[in-house]
C-alpha cells in the first residue's frame, strides 16, 4: 500500500519558490484503485512523480508495503538519505505510465518490455523474453510483438508501455493521464488493460479525467486542487454528489 502524511513539495528557493504541494495525506491500501482528479497546476503529476521519487519531497513522508521511501530514521529520529542504489531499487518496484509513451524507438514492442529486467534486475535474455511476451500476450498485442513504435497506433503504445513497466513486477503502479494523449477511438482498449489490472490486485493510483473509468474501477476518488486534497471518497460520493463548489465547477467542465 502506498501512504502520503504531510506531504509538501516546494520547487526553487526564496522569492522563486513554489509551494506545489501542501500537505497531501493520501492512503492507499493493498490492491486498490485511486483516481487522481483536479485542474491544470493543481499537483497531480508532482504527487505521482514524488511517489516515484522522480521527485525528492520537500516534507512529509511517503511508505510504499511499509518502506519509506528516499530516507531511513535512526534511533534518535533523525532521516539520513539512502544510498542512490537503495532508492533506484525502491523505484524499480514502482512502475509509471505517462501520458507520452516513452519507447526506445530503435527497438521493437518485445526489446522494450525486455530491457529494464536484463538491464536492472541481470535476468537472462530468455527468461526476460519469455517474461516480456506473456505481458505483451496480456495488453493484446500477441501478434505486435517485433513491431517498432512507430509501426504502432498510439493506443498499441500506450499498451507496450504498461507491459514495460509490469515486466519489473511492480507492488505499484502509477499512470498520469495514460489517455490524454491517444485519438478518441484508442482510449478504449487502453483503458480496457487498466480495468483487467486492476481486476488482477494491481495498487494502482491514475490521474485521469476519464471520469467513466473512476466511477467504474476506482475504490477511491481524489480530487487535489492547488496542491491540497479538498475532498476525497468513494466514486460514488465524490462524482455524484460532490459538496466542495470546485469540484462541483470542475465536474461540470469535464462530464
Ligand atoms: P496538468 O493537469 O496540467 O498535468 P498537474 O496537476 O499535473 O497539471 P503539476 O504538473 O504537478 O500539475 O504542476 C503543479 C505546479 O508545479 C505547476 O504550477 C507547475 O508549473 C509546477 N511545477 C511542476 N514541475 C516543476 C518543476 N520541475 N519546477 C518548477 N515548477 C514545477
Ligand atoms: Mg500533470
Amino acid at each position: 500500500m502506498v501512504e502520503a502524511r504531510g506531504l509538501h513539495k516546494v520547487f526553487g528557493h526564496g522569492a522563486d519558490a513554489l509551494h506545489v504541494l501542501r500537505g497531501v495525506d493520501l492512503e492507499v491500501p493493498r490492491g486498490a484503485v485511486c483516481v487522481v482528479l483536479g485542474p491544470s497546476g493543481s499537483g497531480k503529476s508532482t504527487l505521482l512523480r514524488c511517489f516515484n521519487e522522480l521527485e525528492e519531497i520537500t516534507a512529509g513522508s511517503v511508505h510504499v508495503d511499509g518502506e519509506r521511501l528516499g530516507y531511513r530514521e535512526d534511533a534518535k529520529g533523525v532521516l539520513h538519505r539512502l544510498h542512490p542504489t537503495r532508492i533506484a531499487a525502491q523505484r524499480s518496484r514502482i512502475g509509471m505510465v505517462f501520458q507520452r509513451f516513452h519507447l526506445f524507438g530503435h527497438q521493437t514492442a518485445l526489446e522494450n518490455v525486455m530491457e529494464a529486467p536484463v538491464q536492472v534486475r541481470g535476468l537472462s535474455r530468455r527468461a526476460a523474453r519469455e517474461r516480456a511476451l506473456e505481458l505483451l500476450d496480456r495488453v493484446g498485442l500477441a501478434d505486435r510483438v517485433d513491431h517498432y513504435p512507430v509501426q504502432l497506433s498510439g493506443g498499441q503504445q500506450q499498451r507496450v508501455a504498461i507491459a514495460r513497466a509490469l515486466a519489473m513486477d511492480p507492488d505499484l503502479m502509477l499512470f498520469d493521464e495514460p489517455t490524454s494523449a491517444l485519438d478518441p477511438e484508442l482510449v478504449g482498449e487502453v483503458l480496457a488493460v487498466m480495468k483487467d489490472l486492476a481486476a488482477s490486485g494491481m495498487t494502482m493510483v491514475v490521474v485521469t479525467h476519464e471520469i467513466g473509468f473512476a466511477r467504474e474501477v476506482a475504490d477511491h476518488v481524489v480530487f487535489m486542487d492547488d496542491g491540497a486534497i479538498v475532498e476525497q471518497g468513494p466514486p460514488a460520493q465524490v462524482l455524484d454528489s460532490p459538496s466542495e463548489p470546485r469540484l462541483q465547477e470542475f465536474l461540470a467542465h469535464v462530464l
